[in-house]
Formats: structure tokens, C-alpha cells, sequence
């Protein structure tokens, strides 16, 4: 059984699928593991930290070559691993809707590509999910970058020279990213609010001690559908929500937007006459940009200003903290192949459940449902 972990080429990416840590511990279950040389670099792991830990150091073609599992952060371009054997997993953070292309090539090549981030939100595989080991520190992340555009502290000051108001910073979505948000920015010292479409997150705002704002006055609603994910809201409910946010937003100084519904745009949250109402030197913070955006006028890559409010649209927010999100994607990846390890085989057999919902490829065909 061989593992290679490959230099993720995608502009911008900076994280590596496995650590000396995770090339100690795959040893251990009896694998061989390869690394592509520099694979580490961007994530302040030298090669020799590999090496030590009993890698094979090498180029792409010698670390993929008669591999069984070649690891990813994303989907590698199927024509830089094209030496990689028929039959060789790829597992990985594949993005299969919006590389379907690159899916259907994985698929003619005879590769079993497995869908990481289709991972079912079962206790089980909490330690395999890359959604939520990602988005913690995603959430994490965009406090600090909209702490580093304000021109302003966040927490109260009381000097010599008089007091400073804290401020005040409203998240919208209240899955793992903005739980981590809300908390980020309480430890920094701003007044916080949040809200959600799932009822639940209503108590999990008030135990991290902030403000939970939710539309009350639209009869039978909950957003809460499928696996614990946010469903499309009615017309009413959107509405409704769109008065209570106006009237909230327009005291905020930072906002940070999370909201996502699986396999849907991002829902549009933020408009332009809402940020108009805002002071200037606010600053908003939209992690779905790359989705469609929560905000009206976020750029995806870009800081950009609208009527003196900053908005924020940093992509791959997790490759940010390059260091922590691979030690922990890497983790997710062990944590996944070493629960399925036969030991008689020296390999993973996956079960049925987890199996069927992260396989998207296998035997020349695009077998997953989802894409069908
Ligand atoms: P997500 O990234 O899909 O969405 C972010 C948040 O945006 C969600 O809380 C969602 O309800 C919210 N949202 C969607 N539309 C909105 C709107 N119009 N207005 C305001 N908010 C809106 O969510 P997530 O972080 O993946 O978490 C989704 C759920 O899955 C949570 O209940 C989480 O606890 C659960 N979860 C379970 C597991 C597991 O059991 N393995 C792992 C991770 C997350």
C-alpha cells in the first residue's frame, strides 16, 4: 500500500493534505508513504520533516507513480498525476460541481476519486469532516481580517485619555464558521450579535454570551432541513428578515456573513442600501463570496469599498492559516483512512453508508447520485 501526498497547484492554495505527523501514523498502519518534494513548503513543513518521519521524498511523477491513495487539499489536475495507476483513489476536497469536467477525467482514467467534503454529518465521522475542521478556523480567520480593516479597537478602553466604545459586530449564519466567529470576536472584546435560520442556533449565540437576533413574527417556520443543513426560506420569511436586519445592520461595525445552503447559491443577505445605511469604516467580512456571496458588491479575492463600508471577500480563507488547516485536513484524511484499515489487506475497505456518499467515481463511471 502506497500514499502519496502531492503539491497542491492551485493559484492561491497553500495548505498539503499530510504531515510529518500523518506520515507517522500512516507508517504505522503498515503504508508506505511518498512525498512530492516542497509539497510542505507553503504550510512552513520543510521536506526533511517528512523524511524523517519515513517519507520518500521525490518529483510529482515518482510520488504518485504505483500509488494506491494519492492525497489532496483540492482535486489534482488529472493531467499532472496522468502516471498514476488505474484503480488509485483519489481523496481530497474534489469540488465536484464546479469541476465536473475534471471529475469525468478522474472517472475515464479509472481513478475511485472520493469526495471528501461529501462526508455524511454523522457522529461518527466528525473526525473526517473537512467542512467543519476548515470552516472553524475559516471563522476564525475572517474576525481577525475584519479586526485588521477596521480602523478602530474592538474592545472597550477606558485611558487616561477617555473611554473607547466597543464594537459591535453581528454574524450572520450560525453554523461552524460563525460559532467560531461569534466567539473570535467576544474574546476580542466587541459587543456581538448573531442569527440564523435554525432555530437551534439560538441557543448555542446565547452560551457564547452573545445577542441572538431572529425573525419571530412569520408563523411556522424553521430553516433547519436534511442532515442538520439550511433549507431556502419562504418569500414571507425572507421578508422579514430583510426589515430586522435592516434596522440591526445600520448599528454594526463589523459584520461577518457565513450563510450557505448546500447545492444552492449563497443566499443574498446583505443589499446595497443596507451597507449604504451602515457608518463608514465598517466593515463587512463575506465568507460565501466564493459561493455567490451573502453581500451585494463582495468580490471574490478582493477588499473593495462601497458608500465607505470595506467589504471583504478573501477566497480560500483556510489556506490563510496554512499551517493549522493542513495539520488539521490532514488529520480529517487519517482519521478517515485509518478507521476503514484492514489489516489483513494493509488497505481501507470502506463501509457502505460512508462509502456511498464520498465515492464519486469508480470503474470508469461517474457513480455518485449527486451528480448524476
Ligand atoms: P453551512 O456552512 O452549510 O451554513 C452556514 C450557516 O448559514 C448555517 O448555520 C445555516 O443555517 C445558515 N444559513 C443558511 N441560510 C441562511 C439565511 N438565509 N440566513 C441566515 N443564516 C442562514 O453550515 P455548517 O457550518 O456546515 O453547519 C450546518 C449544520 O451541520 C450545523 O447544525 C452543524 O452543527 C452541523 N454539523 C454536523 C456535523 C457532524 O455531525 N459531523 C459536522 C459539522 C456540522
Amino acid at each position: 500500500m502506497k500514499i502519496a501526498i502531492i503539491k497542491e497547484l492551485a493559484e492561491g492554495e497553500r495548505r498539503v493534505a499530510g504531515t510529518p505527523e500523518t506520515v507517522k501514523k500512516f507508517k504505522a498502519l503498515g503504508a508506505e508513504v511518498a512525498v512530492e518534494a516542497g509539497a510542505g513548503l507553503t504550510a512552513d513543513i520543510a521536506d526533511q520533516d517528512y523524511a524523517a518521519m519515513g517519507a520518500a521524498l521525490g518529483d510529482r511523477a515518482a510520488t504518485v507513480a504505483g500509488a494506491d491513495i494519492i492525497l489532496g487539499v483540492q482535486g489534482p489536475d488529472p493531467a499532472s498525476i496522468a502516471g498514476a495507476k488505474p484503480g488509485a483513489w483519489i481523496v481530497a476536497g474534489l469540488n465536484p460541481f464546479a469541476e465536473r469536467a475534471r471529475v469525468d477525467a478522474y472517472a475515464a482514467a479509472g481513478y475511485e476519486a472520493l469526495a471528501m467534503e461529501f462526508m455524511p454529518r454523522i457522529t461518527r465521522a466528525q473526525s473526517m469532516d473537512i467542512l467543519s475542521s476548515q470552516s472553524n478556523l475559516a471563522g476564525y480567520k475572517a474576525v481577525l481580517d475584519a479586526a485588521h480593516e477596521y480602523g478602530r479597537a474592538f474592545p472597550m478602553m477606558m485611558t487616561a485619555a477617555g473611554t473607547i466604545s466597543p464594537a459591535r459586530a453581528f454574524v450572520m449564519g450560525v453554523g461552524v464558521a460563525g460559532l467560531q466567529a461569534i466567539a473570535t470576536a467576544k474574546r476580542l472584546g466587541a459587543q456581538v450579535s448573531a442569527t440564523d435560520v435554525r432555530s437551534a442556533t439560538k441557543e448555542q449565540i446565547e452560551s457564547l454570551g452573545a445577542k441572538a437576533i431572529f425573525v419571530e413574527s412569520v408563523a411556522g417556520i424553521e430553516g433547519e432541513g436534511k442532515g442538520g443543513y439550511a433549507t431556502e426560506m419562504s418569500e414571507e420569511y425572507r421578508k422579514a428578515q430583510a426589515e430586522l436586519v435592516s434596522s440591526h445592520i445600520a448599528r454594526q461595525d463589523i459584520v461577518i456573513t457565513t450563510a450557505l445552503i448546500p447545492g444552492k447559491p449563497a443566499p443574498r443577505l446583505i443589499t446595497d442600501a443596507q451597507i449604504a445605511s451602515m457608518k463608514p469604516g465598517s466593515v463587512i467580512v463575506d465568507l460565501a463570496v466564493e459561493q455567490g456571496g451573502n453581500v451585494e458588491g463582495a468580490v471574490a479575492g478582493q477588499v473593495v469599498e462601497r458608500h465607505g463600508v470595506k467589504i471583504v471577500g478573501h477566497k480560500n480563507v483556510p489556506s490563510r492559516l496554512a499551517a493549522d488547516a493542513s495539520a488539521l485536513f490532514a488529520r480529517n484524511l487519517y482519521n478517515f483512512l485509518s478507521a476503514f484499515w484492514n489489516k489483513d489487506q494493509n488497505a481501507p475497505v470502506l463501509d457502505e453508508e460512508i462509502g456511498n456518499a464520498i465515492r464519486i467515481t469508480q470503474g470508469g463511471k461517474v457513480v455518485s447520485e449527486r451528480l448524476l
